[in-house]
């Protein structure tokens, strides 16, 4: 069976993650060396899938994003005998890290085939319309943070400024 985790993250993640995702090396040395680099990034993760089969966040025509610096999805697809993703719903982020560290531990022989991609930035709107089983991620289940009002970009909530743009943090 192939099974796919889908992620959404702040396209400012992007270039902290592009190149774990881009490394060469064994497919499944690759994909593990992705699941740890996505694990670092939780505070830019928004959204997440479980597809059956096989996907990829590549394919298909790109839409650069409008206002705002948009999202990027991540496409992490293995072949295994068994599942490799705890069930439960989508939407929390519990189940999204322990998919992602099952995948971090994978041993070598574990996984016939792996496929990992990564999107151009795009609208949220946009990654929704092409993959419509994304679910939003409930805040209470993904690290402490918060949202700078000027630029959009998450960050953890105990800080005073945006790490991006340099905003005071509200309240
Ligand atoms: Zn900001």
């Amino acid at each position: 069976m192939t099974s796919t985790l889908l992620i959404v993250l702040d396209a400012r993640a992007r270039k902290r993650v592009v190149a774990a995702l881009e490394a060469g090396g064994s497919s499944v040395a690759r994909l593990r060396e992705a699941a740890i680099a996505l694990l670092r990034e939780e505070l830019s993760w928004l959204m997440a899938a479980y597809p059956d089969g096989e996907v990829r966040a590549n394919a298909g025509e790109q839409t650069p994003p409008g206002d705002g610096a948009g999202v990027v999805v991540v496409a992490l697809a293995a072949a295994s005998r068994g599942a490799l993703d705890p069930p439960g719903d989508a939407g929390d982020g519990r189940r999204l890290r322990a998919a992602l560290e099952r995948r971090g531990a994978l041993a070598d022989g574990e996984v016939d085939g792996v496929a990992v991609s990564l999107s151009p930035p795009m609208d949220r709107e946009a990654a929704l319309e092409r993959w419509p089983d994304l679910v939003v991620l409930d805040p209470k289940t993904v690290a402490n943070r918060q949202f700078c009002e000027f630029c959009g970009a998450p960050f953890a909530a105990d800080r005073t400024t945006c790490p991006s743009c340099a905003a005071p943090a509200a309240g």
